[in-house]
């Protein structure tokens, strides 16, 4: 589904991401795990065109995100090309980002109705099945600024869902909650899982690391150090960077 290779990105003297190798299977979780700054906000943007690589290549669902090639020469895509690629792509940050101004139903169908052309009646359709998988049928009316943090992040999540994305990312989506909302976010997310939607999450939260992840990917300064199942990275790491990050979550 997602096939990194080298992938290499440098903010002006800063070399950010040097050479990142890392694939995602198709129904698989991956959870990506690095201490600030190595690179993983950074990658997330580049596989969702909200950054361009230097080197290397990334495919989604083997198309080469971000380029496109004629005959022997490659090309950068066009805009509409972007969009394009980009709806395969679903993704959640910290900040849910809610439109304010809208009820949370409106949130979730304004993509799929001006970007994917449903009807209205269609889309509100979906957006209540997917209101109904996050736990959220009943506020389906209300405005985000009358949800609780969580329930945000929930219809969030539930907006990306109905771009129908082949790939889901989240970027921390759990971190800017208080702790008491963290669990219903993080249940949310497992019960994906087990529907079979691939996901690549950044995150702190080593117990849905366990429970959830098929692979855990852990990188520092813009490198990954070690990839394995999470009995593998998480109880008996081999790099003791790996060793040295998650000694501060016991
Ligand atoms: P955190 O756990 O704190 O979210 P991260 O692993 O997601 O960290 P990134 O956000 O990818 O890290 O940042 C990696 C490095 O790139 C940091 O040193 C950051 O300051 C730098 N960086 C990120 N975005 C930019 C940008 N647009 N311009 C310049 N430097 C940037
Ligand atoms: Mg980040």
């Amino acid at each position: 589904m997602v096939v990194a290779q080298r992938v290499r990105k440098r903010f002006g003297q800063l070399e950010v991401l040097r050479g990142i190798d890392l694939e995602v299977g198709r129904g698989e979780v991956v959870v990506l795990l690095g201490p600030s700054g190595s690179g993983k906000s950074t990658f997330l943007r580049c596989i969702n065109h909200l950054e361009q690589i230097d080197a290397g290549s990334i495919h989604v669902e083997g198309r080469l995100i971000g380029f496109r090639r004629s005959g022997e020469r490659v090309h950068h895509l066009r805009p509409r090309e972007v969009t394009r690629q980009r709806r395969d792509i679903g993704m959640v940050f910290q900040h849910f980002n809610l439109f304010p101004h809208q009820t949370v139903l409106e949130n979730v169908i304004e993509a799929p109705v001006g970007v994917l052309g449903l009807s209205k009646a269609e889309a509100r359709k979906t957006a209540m099945e997917l209101l109904t998988r996050v736990g959220l049928a009943e506020k389906a009316a209300s405005y985000p600024r009358q949800l609780s943090g969580g329930q945000q992040q929930r219809v969030a999540i539930a907006r990306a869902l109905a771009m129908r994305p082949k790939l889901m990312l989240f970027d921390e989506p759990t971190s800017a909650l208080d702790p008491e909302l963290v669990g219903e976010v993080l249940a949310t997310m497992r019960d994906l899982a087990r529907d079979g939607l691939t996901m690549l999450v950044v995150t702190h939260e080593i117990g849905f690391a366990k429970e959830v992840a098929d692979r855990v990917v852990f990188m520092d300064d813009g490198q990954v150090l070690e990839t394995g199942t999470p009995q593998e990275v998480l109880d008996s790491p081999a790099n003791p960077r790996t060793r040295a990050f998650l000694s501060r979550f016991l």
